[in-house]
């Protein structure tokens, strides 16, 4: 009964929500951030959700820049902070 629930399994780490309706992904390109698992350079980027309810949710999310599988959230740490 639960399938269906999990159309979107690979957003909902993201969202939780099945409700998304339109997903955008934009690549933090001065991100300055280390893999916590392997302790690669990491990329992040910034995920911003529109639910089906108006609602708007903005992420951030690393991603490894090698294939250990490592991604989560993240804290975009840039390397100019002036
Ligand atoms: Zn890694």
């Amino acid at each position: 009964m639960e399938n269906d629930n999990y159309r979107h399994a690979d957003l909902a780490v993201l969202t939780n929500s099945e409700f998304v309706v339109e997903q955008k992904w934009r690549e933090v390109l001065d991100h300055f951030g280390l893999c916590p698992e392997c302790g690669y350079t990491a990329h992040a980027f910034i995920a911003t959700a529109r639910h089906v309810d108006g609602t708007t949710k903005v992420m951030t999310v690393g991603s490894c820049g090698l294939p250990c599988g490592w991604s989560g959230p993240t804290e975009i740490t840039k390397m100019t902070e002036n």
